[in-house]
């Protein structure tokens, strides 16, 4: 059996950025991923067809200037000059078959009446839509600001708590607002994952986690066993909820009560000459059938363009394609590749500040136990990278 100073279970970025944080404090680190390779909502899809190579991301897609701990650990492994810009492409809304701006559908005056609310409410304690129908006007929160809400976690967002939808940090001045990186994403998840002191073991999920000599003994779908003196699960609440059953029930229930979404995803590629569309970032379509469209155009290649709808549930296949071939003019044949995915975003609620309060309390009285992850600060890259800080930096005093 494998002997390590820890064990992290999840190779999402909250994983990654854990991994990266406990082997350079020189722990003996192995991370367990049941995907064939790291990355999870972290991650790029490649594509290469005589010769030309494309990416495609099918989770997150922009890096922020804001983002300052997941700079760190970019600086920290030399990769700092991989960061490139985002075109200037706009955010759209699809409305009656035309594609319009953002601002198109929103009624002026009622945003201009509601506007001074901005200097006079506090986003504590209130859901967005209480929040932000005052901020914008009701006309407008629900007939468009609610849905370019809604196409960020792919999930009706009403009842999420407005202070962690959109938050504010500060800033690097010498890094672009917003960006990405060269080969997109996964880039920088398999440079963090190539880091000497980190040992990788993709494909197979983790089981079952039970405790054997004050030690953590980790057994994966193949059989293979890991043990460690430290756990760190970096996973969707819900199943690290069912791995921690006959180690910790207290942090197990706890993490039981929190509620997640499916993120339903399929991303084409298309021959740049095939595409009539203008490039856009995104669409946004209010009362569709997806919650967002998000494209590559913000990267522009000599050949193709890429594009990922975010489904709502329980769609079959049939509904998903004739819909991206109606929002994209075309037709099924001349969609040159497709590719799936589906994962899970937590579905906040206020009073989650509280959740997570509590389930600190609860770590801190648990043996070397430590958990990160889309579901403690909010649900951005940075969010997910500052609690990995955060869990080390318990991990370490
Ligand atoms: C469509 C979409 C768009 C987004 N856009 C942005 C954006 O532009 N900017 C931004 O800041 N944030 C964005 N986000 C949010 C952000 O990407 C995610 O919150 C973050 O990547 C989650 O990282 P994570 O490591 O916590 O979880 P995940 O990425 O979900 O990683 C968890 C990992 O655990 C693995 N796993 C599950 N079960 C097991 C098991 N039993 N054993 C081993 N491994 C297991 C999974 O395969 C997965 O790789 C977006 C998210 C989505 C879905």
């Amino acid at each position: 059996m494998a002997q390590q100073d820890v064990v992290i279970i999840g190779g999402g970025i909250s994983g990654l950025s854990m991994a990266f944080y406990c082997s350079q404090a020189g722990m003996k680190t192995t991370l367990i991923e049941k995907g064939k390779a790291v990355g999870g909502s972290f991650a790029s899809h490649h594509y290469s067809s005589n010769g030309d190579s494309f990416w495609l991301e099918l989770g997150a897609h922009t890096c922020y200037s804001s983002y300052q701990n997941l700079l760190g650990i970019v600086e920290a492994c030399g990769i700092f000059d991989t960061i490139i810009p985002r075109e200037k492409v706009p955010f759209t809304l699809l409305k009656n078959g035309e594609v319009k701006s953002i601002t198109s559908g929103l009624n002026i005056p009622e945003l201009l009446v509601s506007a001074p609310n901005l200097f006079r409410l506090k986003k504590d304690n209130l859901t967005v839509r209480e929040y932000y129908s005052k901020i914008v006007g009701q006309g407008n929160y629900r007939n468009t600001i609610s849905h370019f809400f809604n196409a960020v976690p792919s999930q009706v967002t009403d009842d999420f708590p407005a202070d962690m939808m959109f938050k504010s940090r500060p800033k690097r001045k010498d890094v672009l607002k917003n960006y990405t990186f060269k080969g997109g994403l996964q880039s920088v998840a398999h440079t963090i994952a190539a880091r000497k002191g980190i040992e990788v073991r993709t494909g197979s999920p983790a089981e079952t986690v039970a405790m054997s000599g004050g030690r953590y003994v980790v057994r994966t779908e193949d059989g293979q066993e890991y043990s460690a003196g430290a756990l760190v699960l970096a996973l969707p609440s819900a199943v690290a909820s069912k791995l921690l059953q006959n180690v910790n029930q207290a942090v197990a229930h706890h993490l039981s009560l929190l509620k997640y979404a499916d993120v339903d995803s399929v991303g084409v590629v298309v021959r740049k000459e095939n595409v009539s569309l203008k490039p856009v970032a995104a669409i946004i379509s209010p009362d569709d059938t997806f919650f967002s469209m998000v494209s590559r155009d913000t990267v522009k290649d000599d050949n193709f363009r890429g594009f990922a709808f975010h489904f709502r549930p329980g769609l079959d296949d049939n509904a998903k394609f004739k819909r991206i071939s109606e929002v994209l003019g075309v037709g099924l044949p001349k969609i040159e590749h497709t590719v799936t995915n589906f994962t899970v975003l937590p579905s906040l609620r206020k009073g989650h500040r509280e959740w997570a309060r509590k389930a600190d309390d609860l770590l801190s009285g648990a043996r070397n136990l430590y958990l990160t992850g889309n579901y403690f600060g909010g649900m951005a890259i940075e969010d997910c990278v500052s609690r990995s800080h955060d869990e080390f930096d318990r991990m370490a005093r």
